[in-house]
Order: structure tokens, then C-alpha cells, then sequence
């Protein structure tokens, strides 16, 4: 199976996809990720650090495919999950779909392309010009990584369209989107509702995990580390999330203990190895459902139009209300100075609508 996992920038892919890859190696599959942003860092919470790409790689060796070994370009990860970064066109130069070309043809050359249960490509989805959506060309399913932000939901519209284009080439279908860093879920679940497609998580912002990242660490690992060789792989989120939330109760302890010195070390460390546990099963069960061969969809994305007026109104609601408050308590203060507001709140009304729908 082949997945591709896209979002705008700085959203969570990487995080999201090392999670995933090791979420799919605990469920005992061979895996390679694949890191198809000039950034080069998908794998870094993998390996520890940043590997050679392909491309330094095959400069180097001056594009004789044949001197290239499968060690100087696929490096082993966490839990046994193989590792490689396509690296990026020269800036301003070149293009993210050539680079992905070269690194499935030096991938063919040195028999790994078909030697995976699955492979997995982490790329930017910003921009997806052809080059960009290259990935999707070799992908089963596409996933999309968001959060609860007009400019993640935006990026989500883009590469829906790119999928729905694909779809029509290729056996394509898109999975579905990913929550990520985000409490709230409103805007998502009012796209989805325009475009249908299916959530497979929401994981809300965690520190844990932009934790996980400066060490140079996958949430596995360091729940592994933690909790030793434990951890909970047969259970699955809806038995775990029908309790109090595990990072609830670690939070309001003080995952690091240092909130109540009269708790026991072992029962801190009881909490985090929970609250990280709790994490890693938002993935496991991502890995699970991915592992049925949903069906998924081929996704009728919005027109701009649309998407700025789906989700401005939605915002606009929200501000509106929570205007409405302050609006509200600022009259009873100046009414009783002999002041009117009310006036103040239409043409707020008015100066939003003129910026969405003209
Ligand atoms: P991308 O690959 O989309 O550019 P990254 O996966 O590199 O994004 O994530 C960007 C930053 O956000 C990293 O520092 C990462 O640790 C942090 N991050 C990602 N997801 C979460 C989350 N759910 N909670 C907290 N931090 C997160
Ligand atoms: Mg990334």
C-alpha cells in the first residue's frame, strides 16, 4: 500500500507520517517513508538525525545510478521503519516532481520500491503544482493533514482538487484528513460537511509531542522509553478514550510531577507513560483504519468562492457571538453613560462581508 500524506506547511506531516510508519511497524509492517520536502527532516524523529538525500546522493556519484548503494540512501529508523529523504530542487530552479521521479527510479533500480507492505511519502501541499503532487502519482490513498485554520482548510481544498484530478488517472482515493495541533474542530467538521470525506483523528496540540521533536524522538519511542517494551499494542481508541482523558489528568498533576512534590517519582512517571500511551493510540488507530483498505473518496473540492464564504461564516458567527458579548456588556456600561452602540455593530457586519464576498 502505497499512502501520501500532504498538508500546508509546519502543519504536523512529518510528525504525523514518522507516527504513522511506526504505528504501521508495530502492527508488523515494512515500512518506508519517504520525505518529499526540500525541508529533508521527515524522517528526522526516526533516525535521530538528517540523512544523506537522494539527490546529494546521486550529485555526488554524478547521476551514475549504479554506483549507488542501498545503504548510502536508505537508512533504518525506529522500530525497524526504513528511511529516506528525496531532497529539493535547487531553490528557484528545478522541480519537487523531478526529484521525486529520480528517487522512485533509483528506488526501482535498487529493487526496494516493491520490497515494502507500505510506503509512505510525507510532502508539502502548500502549492501542488504537478511537481508537488508527483507522490500521488505512485499512492493508493492520499491523506491530508489539517488543522482548524482557514489557511490549513485552504491548503486541504488544493490538494483535494489534485486528488480528484489524479483519480481520474490513476486508482486514487483519499482517505481522509487528520486534525492536528488543534482543540477545536468546528471549521473542519463544516468543510467536511461541504466536501465530504472521512476524519480519522483529531489530535489536539500536545507538548509531548513538540517535545518528541527536539530530542529527535517518535512519541513511540519515547513511550517505549519510558514505559519499557509495554506498551499497549492491542488496545484501541475508543476503549482508551472512554475514561478521563489520560492528558487531562496528567496535566492537571503536572506531567513532570513538579506541580505536587508529594507525589511518588513512580507514580509521575505512571502519568506520563499514560498520557503519551493515550497519544500513540490516536495512531495506532489512524494505522488501523488505514490497514482495513477503507474506501475512501474521491473528493468534489470548493470553489475558493465557496470556501471563503463556508468558513468566514463560521467565523464569522463565532466573532459575531463573542462580539455580540462584548458589544453587549460595552452597551449596559455605556448605556449607563447615555451612550448607544448599536450602530458601531452594523457596520462591523457590513466591513466583513465586504472583505469575504465581493
Ligand atoms: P510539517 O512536516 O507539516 O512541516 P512538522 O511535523 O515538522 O510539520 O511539525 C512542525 C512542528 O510542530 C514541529 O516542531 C512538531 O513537533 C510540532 N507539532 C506537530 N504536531 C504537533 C502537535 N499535535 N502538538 C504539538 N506540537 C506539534
Ligand atoms: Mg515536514
Amino acid at each position: 500500500m502505497k499512502l501520501a500524506v500532504y498538508g500546508k506547511g509546519g502543519i504536523g506531516k512529518s510528525t504525523t507520517s514518522c507516527n504513522i510508519s511506526i504505528a504501521l511497524a508495530k502492527r508488523g509492517k515494512k515500512v518506508l517513508q519517504i520525505g518529499c520536502d526540500p525541508k529533508h527532516d521527515s524522517t528526522f524523529t526516526l533516525t535521530g538525525f538528517l540523512i544523506p538525500t537522494i539527490i546529494d546522493t546521486l550529485q555526488a556519484k554524478d547521476y551514475h545510478y549504479e554506483d549507488v548503494w542501498p545503504e548510502d540512501v536508505i537508512y533504518q529508523g525506529y522500530s525497524g521503519v526504513d528511511c529516506v529523504e528525496a531532497g529539493g530542487p535547487p531553490a528557484g530552479a528545478g522541480c519537487g516532481g523531478y526529484v521525486v521521479g529520480e528517487t522512485v527510479k533509483l528506488l526501482k533500480e535498487l529493487n526496494a520500491f516493491y520490497e515494502y507492505d507500505i510506503i509512505l511519502f510525507d510532502v508539502l501541499g502548500d502549492v501542488v503544482c504537478g511537481g508537488f503532487a508527483a507522490p500521488l502519482n505512485y499512492s493508493d490513498y492520499c491523506i491530508i493533514v489539517t488543522d482548524n485554520g482557514f489557511d490549513g482548510l485552504f491548503a486541504a481544498n488544493r490538494i483535494a482538487a489534485s486528488v480528484r484530478e489524479k483519480a481520474r488517472t490513476h486508482p486514487l482515493r483519499l482517505a481522509g484528513l487528520i486534525g492536528n495541533r488543534t482543540a477545536k474542530r468546528d471549521l473542519i467538521d463544516k468543510y467536511v460537511e461541504a466536501c465530504p470525506m472521512p476524519v480519522l483523528e483529531v489530535l489536539p496540540l500536545i507538548e509531548e509531542i513538540r517535545l518528541s521533536r527536539v530530542k529527535g524522538k517518535t512519541l513511540f519511542e519515547m513511550a517505549d522509553k519510558v514505559g519499557g517494551p509495554s506498551i499497549r499494542l492491542g488496545s484501541n481508541l475508543s476503549e482508551v478514550s472512554s475514561g478521563p482523558c489520560p492528558l487531562d489528568k496528567a496535566s492537571q498533576k503536572g506531567i513532570d510531577g513538579s506541580s505536587n512534590k508529594t507525589r511518588g517519582k513512580a507514580e509521575a512517571k505512571q502519568d506520563e507513560m499514560t498520557a503519551i500511551q493515550y497519544i500513540c493510540d490516536f495512531y495506532l488507530n489512524i494505522a488501523d483504519q488505514l490497514l482495513t483498505e477503507p474506501e475512501g473518496v474521491i473528493p468534489r473540492e470548493l470553489s475558493d468562492r465557496e470556501l471563503f464564504s463556508l468558513l468566514s461564516d463560521q467565523l464569522f458567527s463565532q466573532n459575531t457571538n463573542s462580539t455580540k458579548k462584548a458589544i453587549s456588556s460595552s452597551f449596559a456600561e455605556q448605556n449607563s453613560l447615555g451612550s448607544n452602540n448599536g450602530v458601531k455593530q452594523s457596520s462591523l457586519v457590513n466591513s466583513h462581508e465586504d472583505f469575504f464576498l465581493v
